[in-house]
Protein backbone atom coordinates (compact mmCIF):
# COMPACT_ATOMS: atom_id res chain seq x y z
CA UNK A 1 0.00 0.00 0.00
CA UNK A 2 1.31 3.69 -0.53
CA UNK A 3 1.41 5.65 1.94
CA UNK A 4 3.12 9.62 2.63
CA UNK A 5 5.94 7.57 4.71
CA UNK A 6 6.47 5.40 1.93
CA UNK A 7 6.97 7.73 -0.68
CA UNK A 8 9.10 10.13 1.77
CA UNK A 9 10.98 7.55 2.64
CA UNK A 10 11.81 6.35 -1.19
CA UNK A 11 11.90 9.92 -2.28
CA UNK A 12 14.50 10.49 0.66
CA UNK A 13 16.64 7.07 -0.85
CA UNK A 14 17.09 8.74 -4.73
CA UNK A 15 17.07 12.59 -4.05
CA UNK A 16 18.41 13.21 -0.50
CA UNK A 17 15.58 15.83 0.00
CA UNK A 18 12.75 15.96 1.92
CA UNK A 19 9.97 16.55 -0.29
CA UNK A 20 6.28 18.34 -0.80
CA UNK A 21 3.90 15.39 -1.15
CA UNK A 22 0.66 15.94 -3.39
CA UNK A 23 -1.70 13.22 -4.23
CA UNK A 24 -4.40 13.63 -6.49
CA UNK A 25 -7.12 10.81 -7.38
CA UNK A 26 -8.23 8.75 -10.33
CA UNK A 27 -12.05 9.21 -11.20
CA UNK A 28 -14.78 7.32 -12.31
CA UNK A 29 -18.11 8.14 -14.31
CA UNK A 30 -21.45 7.43 -13.18
CA UNK A 31 -23.09 8.30 -16.07
CA UNK A 32 -22.89 11.10 -18.83
CA UNK A 33 -20.70 9.29 -22.18
CA UNK A 34 -19.37 11.45 -24.88
CA UNK A 35 -21.58 14.47 -23.26
CA UNK A 36 -18.35 16.41 -22.18
CA UNK A 37 -17.01 17.41 -25.89
CA UNK A 38 -20.87 18.07 -26.73
CA UNK A 39 -20.49 20.79 -23.72
CA UNK A 40 -22.97 19.09 -21.93
CA UNK A 41 -23.44 17.12 -18.22
CA UNK A 42 -21.22 14.38 -16.55
CA UNK A 43 -21.26 13.02 -13.32
CA UNK A 44 -17.94 11.90 -12.51
CA UNK A 45 -16.36 11.32 -8.68
CA UNK A 46 -12.49 10.71 -7.72
CA UNK A 47 -12.06 7.39 -6.24
CA UNK A 48 -9.86 5.57 -3.72
CA UNK A 49 -6.83 5.21 -5.87
CA UNK A 50 -4.63 8.15 -7.04
CA UNK A 51 -1.05 9.26 -7.98
CA UNK A 52 1.17 10.55 -5.62
CA UNK A 53 4.04 13.27 -7.02
CA UNK A 54 6.75 14.44 -4.54
CA UNK A 55 9.25 17.24 -5.33
CA UNK A 56 12.50 18.91 -3.92
CA UNK A 57 13.84 22.19 -5.44
CA UNK A 58 16.93 21.56 -7.15
CA UNK A 59 19.93 24.20 -7.47
CA UNK A 60 20.91 24.03 -10.92
CA UNK A 61 18.06 24.22 -14.08
CA UNK A 62 18.04 20.12 -14.53
CA UNK A 63 14.26 18.56 -14.25
CA UNK A 64 15.13 15.02 -12.72
CA UNK A 65 12.13 12.62 -13.03
CA UNK A 66 12.09 9.38 -11.32
CA UNK A 67 8.63 6.91 -12.11
CA UNK A 68 8.53 3.93 -9.80
CA UNK A 69 6.33 2.15 -12.72
CA UNK A 70 8.74 2.41 -14.66
CA UNK A 71 11.62 2.03 -12.41
CA UNK A 72 13.09 4.79 -15.11
CA UNK A 73 14.80 8.07 -14.73
CA UNK A 74 14.34 10.91 -17.02
CA UNK A 75 16.27 14.12 -17.02
CA UNK A 76 16.16 17.52 -19.12
CA UNK A 77 17.65 20.99 -18.78
CA UNK A 78 14.34 23.30 -17.64
CA UNK A 79 14.78 25.47 -21.33
CA UNK A 80 14.88 22.48 -23.29
CA UNK A 81 11.37 20.69 -22.10
CA UNK A 82 9.67 19.22 -25.13
CA UNK A 83 7.18 16.12 -25.90
CA UNK A 84 9.44 12.67 -25.56
CA UNK A 85 9.66 9.56 -26.80
CA UNK A 86 8.58 8.19 -23.73
CA UNK A 87 5.01 9.16 -23.10
CA UNK A 88 5.52 8.99 -19.06
CA UNK A 89 7.32 12.06 -18.61
CA UNK A 90 5.10 14.23 -20.80
CA UNK A 91 1.95 14.27 -18.95
CA UNK A 92 4.43 16.14 -16.18
CA UNK A 93 6.75 18.38 -18.36
CA UNK A 94 3.45 19.16 -20.67
CA UNK A 95 2.54 20.47 -16.70
CA UNK A 96 5.85 22.50 -16.53
CA UNK A 97 5.06 24.13 -19.81
CA UNK A 98 1.79 25.02 -19.28
CA UNK A 99 2.93 26.79 -16.08
CA UNK A 100 6.03 28.74 -18.09
CA UNK A 101 3.67 30.03 -20.47
CA UNK A 102 1.26 31.52 -18.06
CA UNK A 103 4.18 33.28 -17.12
CA UNK A 104 5.27 31.78 -13.71
CA UNK A 105 8.62 30.78 -12.97
CA UNK A 106 9.45 27.79 -11.81
CA UNK A 107 13.53 26.54 -11.27
CA UNK A 108 14.89 22.57 -11.71
CA UNK A 109 13.01 20.31 -9.33
CA UNK A 110 13.20 16.54 -8.54
CA UNK A 111 10.43 14.49 -8.79
CA UNK A 112 9.37 11.24 -7.78
CA UNK A 113 6.10 9.88 -8.94
CA UNK A 114 4.22 6.70 -7.81
CA UNK A 115 0.33 5.68 -7.95
CA UNK A 116 -2.08 2.99 -7.43
CA UNK A 117 -4.43 3.88 -10.64
CA UNK A 118 -4.21 1.13 -12.78
CA UNK A 119 -2.91 3.10 -16.12
CA UNK A 120 -4.88 2.94 -19.48
CA UNK A 121 -7.90 1.57 -17.58
CA UNK A 122 -10.05 4.37 -18.42
CA UNK A 123 -9.87 5.44 -14.46
CA UNK A 124 -7.72 9.09 -16.00
CA UNK A 125 -4.53 7.87 -14.14
CA UNK A 126 -3.06 10.48 -16.71
CA UNK A 127 -5.24 13.65 -15.20
CA UNK A 128 -3.85 12.30 -11.76
CA UNK A 129 -0.36 12.76 -13.23
CA UNK A 130 -0.93 16.43 -14.68
CA UNK A 131 -3.42 17.30 -11.67
CA UNK A 132 -0.88 16.15 -9.32
CA UNK A 133 2.34 18.03 -10.83
CA UNK A 134 0.68 21.39 -11.05
CA UNK A 135 -0.07 21.64 -7.45
CA UNK A 136 3.04 19.74 -6.23
CA UNK A 137 5.15 23.02 -8.48
CA UNK A 138 2.84 25.49 -7.18
CA UNK A 139 3.23 24.60 -3.82
CA UNK A 140 7.69 23.91 -4.37
CA UNK A 141 7.72 27.03 -6.07
CA UNK A 142 4.94 29.43 -4.20
CA UNK A 143 3.20 29.78 -7.77
CA UNK A 144 -0.27 30.29 -5.67
CA UNK A 145 -1.98 28.68 -8.74
CA UNK A 146 -6.07 29.36 -8.42
CA UNK A 147 -7.80 25.83 -7.46
CA UNK A 148 -9.52 26.23 -10.77
CA UNK A 149 -6.91 26.48 -12.92
CA UNK A 150 -5.21 22.96 -11.96
CA UNK A 151 -7.98 20.65 -14.70
CA UNK A 152 -7.19 24.18 -17.00
CA UNK A 153 -3.50 23.47 -16.99
CA UNK A 154 -3.98 19.83 -17.00
CA UNK A 155 -6.14 19.60 -19.44
CA UNK A 156 -3.87 21.78 -22.01
CA UNK A 157 -0.92 19.88 -20.79
CA UNK A 158 -3.04 16.49 -22.52
CA UNK A 159 -3.66 18.05 -25.46
CA UNK A 160 -0.09 19.42 -26.32
CA UNK A 161 1.38 17.21 -24.88
CA UNK A 162 0.53 13.70 -24.82
CA UNK A 163 -1.40 14.45 -28.28
CA UNK A 164 -5.22 13.74 -26.32
CA UNK A 165 -7.99 16.39 -27.42
CA UNK A 166 -9.61 15.30 -24.28
CA UNK A 167 -12.92 16.84 -22.70
CA UNK A 168 -11.85 18.45 -18.80
CA UNK A 169 -13.95 16.14 -16.99
CA UNK A 170 -10.77 13.97 -15.79
CA UNK A 171 -8.66 16.46 -14.36
CA UNK A 172 -12.22 18.66 -12.82
CA UNK A 173 -12.97 15.04 -11.08
CA UNK A 174 -9.48 14.15 -10.35
CA UNK A 175 -9.50 18.28 -8.31
CA UNK A 176 -12.79 18.96 -7.55
CA UNK A 177 -14.00 14.80 -6.48
CA UNK A 178 -15.09 14.92 -2.57
CA UNK A 179 -15.77 11.48 -0.88
CA UNK A 180 -19.09 10.16 -0.60
CA UNK A 181 -20.39 12.83 -3.37
CA UNK A 182 -20.60 12.71 -7.23
CA UNK A 183 -19.87 15.78 -8.93
CA UNK A 184 -22.19 17.46 -11.65
CA UNK A 185 -20.38 19.32 -14.02
CA UNK A 186 -21.90 21.42 -17.01
CA UNK A 187 -18.37 21.18 -19.44
CA UNK A 188 -19.75 24.40 -20.63
CA UNK A 189 -19.44 26.87 -17.92
CA UNK A 190 -17.62 24.64 -15.95
CA UNK A 191 -19.99 25.40 -12.60
CA UNK A 192 -20.91 22.07 -10.93
CA UNK A 193 -23.01 20.74 -7.94
CA UNK A 194 -21.69 18.22 -5.34
CA UNK A 195 -24.49 15.28 -5.38
CA UNK A 196 -24.27 12.51 -2.05
CA UNK A 197 -23.58 9.22 -3.30
CA UNK A 198 -25.71 6.89 -0.63
CA UNK A 199 -25.10 3.95 -1.97
CA UNK A 200 -26.67 2.08 0.75
CA UNK A 201 -25.95 -1.33 0.67
CA UNK A 202 -24.54 -1.80 -2.68
CA UNK A 203 -21.11 -0.98 -3.85
CA UNK A 204 -19.27 -0.07 -7.32
CA UNK A 205 -17.15 -3.05 -9.14
CA UNK A 206 -15.14 -2.16 -11.75
CA UNK A 207 -14.72 -4.68 -14.50
CA UNK A 208 -11.73 -4.30 -16.46
CA UNK A 209 -11.51 -5.95 -19.95
CA UNK A 210 -8.04 -5.64 -20.12
CA UNK A 211 -8.57 -4.17 -23.86
CA UNK A 212 -8.44 -1.12 -25.74
CA UNK A 213 -9.30 -1.75 -29.50
CA UNK A 214 -7.04 0.23 -31.83
CA UNK A 215 -10.10 1.83 -33.61
CA UNK A 216 -10.46 3.52 -30.78
CA UNK A 217 -8.65 6.63 -31.88
CA UNK A 218 -10.23 6.66 -34.98
CA UNK A 219 -14.02 6.35 -34.37
CA UNK A 220 -13.35 8.25 -31.55
CA UNK A 221 -12.87 11.46 -33.91
CA UNK A 222 -15.51 10.36 -36.54
CA UNK A 223 -17.98 10.89 -33.77
CA UNK A 224 -16.98 14.36 -32.94
CA UNK A 225 -17.06 14.95 -36.73
CA UNK A 226 -20.54 13.41 -36.84
CA UNK A 227 -21.70 16.01 -34.11
CA UNK A 228 -20.10 19.08 -35.80
CA UNK A 229 -22.05 17.90 -39.06
CA UNK A 230 -25.27 17.63 -37.70
CA UNK A 231 -25.07 21.05 -36.05
CA UNK A 232 -24.19 22.68 -39.29
CA UNK A 233 -27.36 21.55 -40.37
CA UNK A 234 -29.29 22.64 -37.50
CA UNK A 235 -27.66 26.00 -37.64
CA UNK A 236 -29.27 26.65 -41.03
CA UNK A 237 -32.83 27.11 -38.96
CA UNK A 238 -31.24 27.55 -35.80
CA UNK A 239 -28.55 30.00 -35.53
CA UNK A 240 -28.28 29.92 -31.97
CA UNK A 241 -27.22 26.45 -31.55
CA UNK A 242 -23.75 26.66 -30.96
CA UNK A 243 -23.44 22.08 -30.08
CA UNK A 244 -25.21 19.24 -29.34
CA UNK A 245 -25.66 21.02 -25.44
CA UNK A 246 -28.22 23.34 -27.00
CA UNK A 247 -29.90 20.34 -29.35
CA UNK A 248 -33.26 18.56 -28.52
CA UNK A 249 -34.55 15.44 -30.50
CA UNK A 250 -36.99 17.66 -31.71
CA UNK A 251 -34.42 19.62 -34.21
CA UNK A 252 -32.81 16.46 -35.06
CA UNK A 253 -35.89 15.52 -36.33
CA UNK A 254 -36.54 18.12 -38.28
CA UNK A 255 -33.02 19.15 -39.50
CA UNK A 256 -31.33 15.63 -39.10
CA UNK A 257 -33.20 12.49 -39.71
CA UNK A 258 -33.69 13.19 -43.65
CA UNK A 259 -30.05 14.00 -44.48
CA UNK A 260 -28.24 11.27 -42.70
CA UNK A 261 -29.70 8.44 -41.09
CA UNK A 262 -26.31 7.24 -39.66
CA UNK A 263 -25.80 10.97 -37.92
CA UNK A 264 -28.99 11.01 -36.62
CA UNK A 265 -28.69 7.99 -34.95
CA UNK A 266 -25.36 9.00 -33.21
CA UNK A 267 -26.70 12.41 -32.21
CA UNK A 268 -29.53 11.18 -30.96
CA UNK A 269 -27.60 9.37 -28.58
CA UNK A 270 -25.61 12.23 -27.54
CA UNK A 271 -28.95 14.26 -26.98
CA UNK A 272 -30.33 11.28 -24.67
CA UNK A 273 -27.63 10.44 -22.56
CA UNK A 274 -27.29 13.70 -21.33
CA UNK A 275 -31.11 13.79 -20.50
CA UNK A 276 -30.14 10.40 -18.76
CA UNK A 277 -27.45 12.34 -16.59
CA UNK A 278 -29.96 14.79 -15.24
CA UNK A 279 -32.04 12.38 -14.52
CA UNK A 280 -29.41 9.90 -12.92
CA UNK A 281 -29.09 12.99 -10.55
CA UNK A 282 -32.60 12.68 -9.42
CA UNK A 283 -32.72 9.22 -8.92
CA UNK A 284 -29.48 9.85 -6.73
CA UNK A 285 -31.11 12.68 -4.78
CA UNK A 286 -34.35 10.61 -4.20
CA UNK A 287 -31.85 7.29 -3.29
CA UNK A 288 -33.79 5.33 -6.13
CA UNK A 289 -30.79 3.04 -6.84
CA UNK A 290 -32.81 1.19 -8.83
CA UNK A 291 -34.05 3.63 -11.45
CA UNK A 292 -30.07 4.72 -11.55
CA UNK A 293 -29.06 1.54 -12.14
CA UNK A 294 -31.88 1.57 -15.47
CA UNK A 295 -30.72 4.34 -16.70
CA UNK A 296 -26.63 2.81 -16.24
CA UNK A 297 -27.98 0.12 -18.98
CA UNK A 298 -30.21 2.25 -21.16
CA UNK A 299 -26.63 4.32 -21.27
CA UNK A 300 -24.42 1.00 -22.09
CA UNK A 301 -27.34 0.07 -24.61
CA UNK A 302 -26.97 3.46 -26.27
CA UNK A 303 -23.29 3.09 -26.02
CA UNK A 304 -23.13 -0.50 -27.90
CA UNK A 305 -26.11 -0.06 -30.60
CA UNK A 306 -26.43 3.79 -31.61
CA UNK A 307 -23.10 5.49 -30.52
CA UNK A 308 -21.33 2.40 -31.83
CA UNK A 309 -18.29 2.45 -29.35
CA UNK A 310 -18.16 -0.59 -27.59
CA UNK A 311 -16.77 -3.78 -27.61
CA UNK A 312 -17.74 -7.72 -27.62
CA UNK A 313 -15.74 -7.73 -24.00
CA UNK A 314 -17.80 -4.81 -22.97
CA UNK A 315 -21.21 -6.12 -24.45
CA UNK A 316 -20.56 -9.56 -22.63
CA UNK A 317 -19.62 -8.09 -19.12
CA UNK A 318 -22.86 -6.21 -19.30
CA UNK A 319 -24.88 -8.61 -20.62
CA UNK A 320 -23.40 -11.36 -17.93
CA UNK A 321 -25.02 -8.69 -15.41
CA UNK A 322 -28.31 -8.58 -16.47
CA UNK A 323 -29.12 -12.39 -14.93
CA UNK A 324 -28.45 -11.01 -10.99
CA UNK A 325 -30.92 -8.80 -9.57
CA UNK A 326 -28.68 -8.24 -7.46
CA UNK A 327 -26.79 -6.38 -10.36
CA UNK A 328 -28.37 -3.30 -10.15
CA UNK A 329 -27.07 -1.74 -13.78
CA UNK A 330 -23.91 -1.82 -15.83
CA UNK A 331 -22.27 0.21 -18.61
CA UNK A 332 -18.83 0.36 -20.21
CA UNK A 333 -17.15 3.25 -18.76
CA UNK A 334 -15.24 5.66 -20.75
CA UNK A 335 -14.77 6.61 -24.13
CA UNK A 336 -14.96 3.18 -25.47
CA UNK A 337 -14.02 0.47 -27.11
CA UNK A 338 -13.07 -1.49 -24.16
CA UNK A 339 -11.44 -0.33 -20.62
CA UNK A 340 -13.84 -0.87 -17.53
CA UNK A 341 -17.43 -1.28 -16.97
CA UNK A 342 -18.50 -0.04 -14.39
CA UNK A 343 -21.75 -2.09 -11.70
CA UNK A 344 -23.93 -1.29 -9.12
CA UNK A 345 -23.56 -4.74 -6.86
CA UNK A 346 -25.37 -5.58 -3.57
CA UNK A 347 -22.57 -5.53 -0.69
CA UNK A 348 -23.53 -9.68 -0.07
CA UNK A 349 -23.04 -10.60 -4.01
CA UNK A 350 -19.66 -9.27 -4.79
CA UNK A 351 -17.86 -12.03 -3.70
CA UNK A 352 -20.36 -14.17 -5.34
CA UNK A 353 -20.87 -11.88 -8.64
CA UNK A 354 -16.59 -12.18 -8.87
CA UNK A 355 -16.39 -15.54 -8.71
CA UNK A 356 -19.03 -16.07 -11.26
CA UNK A 357 -18.08 -13.62 -13.89
CA UNK A 358 -14.24 -14.37 -14.07
CA UNK A 359 -14.00 -17.96 -15.64
CA UNK A 360 -16.64 -17.43 -18.19
CA UNK A 361 -15.10 -14.30 -19.28
CA UNK A 362 -11.56 -15.80 -19.45
CA UNK A 363 -12.69 -18.71 -21.78
CA UNK A 364 -14.63 -17.04 -23.69
CA UNK A 365 -11.89 -13.88 -24.76
CA UNK A 366 -8.61 -15.73 -23.81
CA UNK A 367 -7.72 -12.92 -21.34
CA UNK A 368 -8.35 -12.29 -16.91
CA UNK A 369 -10.93 -9.81 -15.77
CA UNK A 370 -9.64 -7.29 -13.40
CA UNK A 371 -11.42 -6.89 -10.25
CA UNK A 372 -11.42 -3.20 -8.82
CA UNK A 373 -13.61 -2.27 -5.93
CA UNK A 374 -13.93 1.55 -5.71
CA UNK A 375 -14.98 4.04 -2.93
CA UNK A 376 -15.30 8.27 -3.80
CA UNK A 377 -12.64 10.36 -2.35
CA UNK A 378 -11.51 13.51 -1.82
CA UNK A 379 -9.69 15.68 -5.24
CA UNK A 380 -6.38 17.17 -5.41
CA UNK A 381 -4.50 17.75 -2.34
CA UNK A 382 -1.13 17.82 -0.33
CA UNK A 383 -0.12 15.42 1.88
P1 LIG B 1 -5.77 6.52 -18.34
O1 LIG B 1 -5.71 7.99 -18.17
O2 LIG B 1 -7.14 6.04 -18.67
O3 LIG B 1 -5.19 5.75 -17.21
P2 LIG B 1 -3.96 7.14 -20.47
O4 LIG B 1 -3.43 6.35 -21.60
O5 LIG B 1 -4.65 8.42 -20.77
O6 LIG B 1 -4.90 6.16 -19.64
O7 LIG B 1 -2.78 7.51 -19.46
C1 LIG B 1 -1.92 6.49 -18.99
C2 LIG B 1 -0.50 7.00 -19.04
O8 LIG B 1 -0.28 7.99 -18.02
C3 LIG B 1 0.52 5.92 -18.72
O9 LIG B 1 0.81 5.15 -19.88
C4 LIG B 1 1.71 6.76 -18.26
O10 LIG B 1 2.40 7.31 -19.36
C5 LIG B 1 1.03 7.90 -17.50
N1 LIG B 1 0.95 7.55 -16.06
C6 LIG B 1 -0.16 7.34 -15.34
N2 LIG B 1 0.11 6.99 -14.06
C7 LIG B 1 1.44 6.98 -13.97
C8 LIG B 1 2.36 6.68 -12.90
N3 LIG B 1 1.94 6.31 -11.69
N4 LIG B 1 3.67 6.78 -13.17
C9 LIG B 1 4.10 7.15 -14.39
N5 LIG B 1 3.30 7.42 -15.43
C10 LIG B 1 1.98 7.34 -15.24
MG1 LIG C 1 -6.09 9.44 -19.70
Amino acid sequence: MITRESIQNKFKSIFKEEPIIVRSPGRINIIGEHTDYNDGFVLPAAIDKAVYIAVSKRNDDLISLYAEDYKATYEVELNRIAPSDLQWPNYILGVVDQIQKRGLNVGGFNLYIDGDVPLGAGLSSSAAVECATTLALSELFELHIERLEIPKIGQMAEHTYAGVKCGIMDQFASTFGKKDHVLKLDCRSLAYEYVPLILDGYTIILLNTNVKHALGDTAYNKRVEQCKKAIDWIKEKYPDVVNMRDVSVAMLDEMVKNKDAEVYTKTRFVVEESERVHEACEHLKAGNLIALGQNLLASHHGLSQEYEVSCDESDYLVDFTKQFPQVLGARQMGGGFGGCTINIVKDDFVEQFIAQVSPPYFSKFGKELTIIQVKTDDGTSVL
